[in-house]
């Protein structure tokens, strides 16, 4: 039997730690979106998530802040899905044409898949030995590097969860050839963050659940992996105790302030989590549900958490239990308990926010399972603590259809 350990993450004497360069967190704070940029240059490429915003006037007010302070804003992109290889290339062939280089920097606002874009525009309108970033993806193309600087980024995230607005790689699809790749670099980070949570207010309940769920999936993916780190353990233990009794709240009130507050500030230390210390399981099978079976990101980590959880349980119990204050909201005498609480309690909140528990049930199909398990093998699953071989991965995922 393992006693429960006082909370005492893994401390290693040596690491590295990457987050952006200014942080700058709070309701109403996008109205210093005008000064932050001048600060990274006087030209700004906009790059928005959704149609939506365009019609509630944000993306017209942002343009409005920025010529304020003599920034020219300049609208050269529009994302509503995952972004696609293509997607990249275009937008990079745009700023190559435009002359985008010194003095110039890209303003993100939208989702994760807004800010994915943007980052990897940053990268590619400096970095142009190959037309396509298919050849600086992570396993597919030609496998080159980002010798150059991206240009600089301005993330001002609208909904709370990828964390992207954090992180140093950006995920790129295809769907010919199929696959889900990142393009990742340590000079990928965003210079400048706005997490201003009013933003997330008119996000719809649904993608406040699937996005949450992603959030609180990178904070135990990466407080359990292979490359935890002391400073993103400390960050998921805040994160995990702000999103867990307010990810429901915010679901069911989207006005919810304080609940809105909360899962903006998690979903922001699951990116500088991720980032640095790699997640697990759950998100090396999600990005394969999501090209096989076109599931989004953050419901395939909301399916598959529970199961990553059980699945890890048994090499990290302690670590598990050092998270079950957090999540639970109550103590636990004996390790064991506090993962079985824990996992109850994960199941419990996607019930409650309108997760399904099965794959057959968000649209995958048996005669896929072999496709998936093939593509779940990338950079997040060789941070798990367990190593899965295939057969076991396939009859885990059999037992979920
Ligand atoms: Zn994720």
């Amino acid at each position: 039997m393992i006693l429960l350990r006082k909370v005492t993450p893994t401390f290693q004497p040596a690491y590295d730690f990457l987050c952006p360069q200014r942080i700058v967190f709070g309701w109403g704070r996008r109205e210093q979106v005008g000064e932050l940029a001048r600060t990274l240059g006087h030209r700004a490429f906009l790059v928005n998530g959704s149609r939506t915003l365009e019609r509630s006037r944000v993306v017209e007010d942002l343009g409005e802040r920025l010529k304020k302070e003599g920034v020219e804003p300049v609208e050269i992109g529009s994302i509503a899905h995952e972004p696609e290889v293509e997607d990249v290339d275009n937008l990079a062939s745009r700023l190559r044409e435009l002359g985008a280089g010194e003095g110039d920097l890209l303003v993100a606002i939208g989702g994760g898949s807004a800010i994915d874009l943007a980052k990897a525009g940053c990268a590619m309108a400096t970095n142009t030995e190959s037309p396509t970033v298919k050849d600086y993806l992570e396993g597919v193309g030609v496998g080159l590097a980002l010798e150059k600087d991206p240009l600089p980024l301005l993330a001002m995230p609208t909904t709370a969860g990828t964390g992207s607005e954090a992180t140093k790689n950006a995920v790129i699809s295809s769907y010919d050839p199929l696959f889900k790749k990142s393009l990742r670099s340590d000079r990928m980070v965003p210079r400048v963050v706005i997490v201003d949570p009013e933003l997330h207010v008119s996000v719809p309940a649904k993608t406040t659940a699937y996005t949450g769920m992603d959030a609180i999936t990178q904070l135990i993916e990466s407080y359990i992996s292979v490359r935890a780190k002391p400073l993103p353990q400390a960050l998921s233990l805040q994160g995990l105790a702000l999103a867990a009794p307010s990810i429901v709240r915010a679901v069911k009130d989207g006005g919810d302030r304080e609940a809105r507050e909360r899962m903006a500030h998690a979903a922001l230390l699951s990116g500088m989590a991720l980032a640095n210390s790699g997640l697990g399981m759950a998100h090396g099978v999600a990005p394969a549900l999501g090209i096989h079976s076109r599931v989004p990101h953050g419901l395939a980590c909301a399916v598959m958490l529970p199961v990553a959880l059980r699945t890890n349980s048994g090499v990290r119990a302690a670590e598990i239990a050092q998270l079950a204050e957090g999540i639970c909201g109550r103590k636990f005498a004996r390790a064991a308990e506090a993962v079985d609480a824990t996992v109850e309690r994960i199941e419990q909140l996607c019930d409650e926010v309108g997760i399904p528990r099965t794959l057959g049930e968000i649209g995958v199909r048996r005669e896929q399972l072999p496709a998936i398990v093939k593509s779940s093998y990338g950079n997040s699953m060789s941070g798990n603590p367990r190593k899965i071989p295939e057969d076991e991965l396939t009859s885990i995922l059999e037992r979920m259809l």
